[in-house]
């Protein structure tokens, strides 16, 4: 008789995994607790469903255990990715230098695929059911309880997501499933995410304002990551993608109470700008240090920058001493901004923390610890930067659970 694979939620991770099972020949459920399967793919990508990216190493993970992603995507990458989903009928649109999305741009296409996938390997799917325990008897068999009904399997695959987007369905249950197996759960925090400072009036002063720039973390004055793209300005702090890109790390700094500045850059192609700001004034006579920064900057923010340099926006620019031109560059493109928190769960696309790597085989994501227990994509303390990174986790991690 074909083992049973008992797979433990149906997002991305899941439904490749069961998927991948019921092609290898095992007798496989997918069980899912909300109404339907795969909620969370239909908002990624701002509904597009960014899926992968070609330009993909281990730098664009974080994981408690050094090279255990980089290994485990080297079993199956990006390539692999767009191979698989090729097989399923979705044709891949490469955006922005690397990012790839379903050619439909529609993040339904992918959900659709992958649900069509888990009908022609004949997964049994209960959605709207509940799994509150799992216990292994001596004979190496899993009893799932779950608010329906026992079901019996050799093999468990935990792909039940982290605490991120929790309205989704990942209500972080799945980290107590773990944990009463054994496994230790290194702390979640949100990631990709807006980051909360402490400069409420230069925030109120520049909300809505979106500009071109470069973010470098500071944690106890140190640089730790840099992302530059569009920063978004918001009335309590940061967010845009280099936002998002920095905010686990600053998640988990500001968790062991580390001193935590995002130092942003808002002018990142002038290399002196003292000096270009000072030309710029002899050129023509602006009459106030306002309307120096007209076409060069947004105008709330560089009003905001020129009081954060200690200066008054009426000033003549030609009464400027050198030192306070220089004080005026610092400010826009050195201004440290004190980081106080991350956004909450809900409005975090994903979570760093998780399962403990070192206890998880990165090649078949088998529990190094219960034999017959797998581990499937965000569940795991590992976690992408923004642009596919993490959908694709969830296609590696699935793939290789469901195949071992
Ligand atoms: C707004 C947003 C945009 C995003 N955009 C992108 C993007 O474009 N590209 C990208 O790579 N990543 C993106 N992500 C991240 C990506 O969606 C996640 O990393 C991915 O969905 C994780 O998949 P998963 O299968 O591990 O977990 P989930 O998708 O969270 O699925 C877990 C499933 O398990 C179920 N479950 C949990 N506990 C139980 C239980 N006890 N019993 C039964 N079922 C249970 C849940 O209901 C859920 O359906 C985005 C995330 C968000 C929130």
């Amino acid at each position: 008789m074909a083992l049973r694979v008992c797979v433990i939620g149906a997002g991305p991770a899941g439904m490749t995994a069961a998927s991948v099972a019921a092609q290898n020949g095992f007798q496989t459920v997918l069980i899912e607790h909300g109404e339907r399967v795969g909620r969370k793919i239909l908002l990624t990508g701002n509904g597009k469903c960014n899926f992968t990216n070609l330009h993909l190493d281990e730098s664009c993970y974080h994981a408690g255990t050094e090279k255990f992603a980089a290994r485990a995507l080297s079993h199956f990458g990006a390539d692999d990715a767009v191979r698989w989903f090729r097989t399923l009928g979705i044709e891949p649109l490469e955006k922005h230098g690397g990012y790839l999305y379903p050619h439909s741009e529609q993040a339904s296409s992918v959900l659709n695929a992958l649900r069509s996938e888990l009908d022609r390997t004949g997964v049994r799917v209960r959605t709207a059911c509940n799994v509150k325990r799992i216990t292994r008897r001596p004979d190496g068999v899993f009893r799932v309880q779950t608010d329906l009904e026992m079901i019996a399997a050799d093999r468990i695959i935990l792909a039940a997501g982290s605490r991120a987007a929790s309205s989704t369905g990942s209500d972080g249950s799945g980290y107590d499933l773990a944990s009463s197996l054994g496994h230790h759960i290194i702390e979640p925090h949100p990631a990709l995410c807006a980051l909360f400072c402490a400069e409420k009036d230069f925030f109120k002063a520049v909300a809505g304002v979106r500009v071109s720039g470069e973010i470098r973390l500071l944690l106890e004055g140190g640089e730790a990551e840099r992302a530059a793209g569009e920063i978004q300005l918001n009335a309590s702090g940061l967010s845009g993608i280099p936002t998002f890109q920095v905010s686990g790390a600053a998640g988990r700094a500001l968790a062991l109470g580390r001193r935590t500045e995002a130092a942003v850059n808002f002018l990142p192609d002038y290399s002196d700008l003292a000096e270009f700001l000072r030309k710029r004034a002899s050129a023509r006579p602006y009459g106030t240090l306002e309307a120096l920064g007209n076409g060069l900057l947004n105008k709330s923010l560089w009003i905001a920058l020129v009081k954060r340099a200690g200066l008054k926006p009426g000033t003549d620019p030609a009464d400027l001493m050198e030192v306070e031109y220089h004080e005026l560059a610092d400010a826009v493109q050195n201004g440290r901004y004190r980081i106080i928190r991350t956004a909450g769960f809900e409005q975090a696309q994903t979570c760093s923390g998780g399962v403990d790597t070192s206890e998880v085989n990165p090649d078949t994501m088998e529990s190094l610890l219960v034999p017959g227990l797998f581990f499937a994509g965000e569940i795991l303390d590992v976690d992408g930067i923004c642009g596919g990174y993490n959908l694709q986790w969830c296609w590696t991690s699935g793939h290789l659970a469901g195949g071992a």
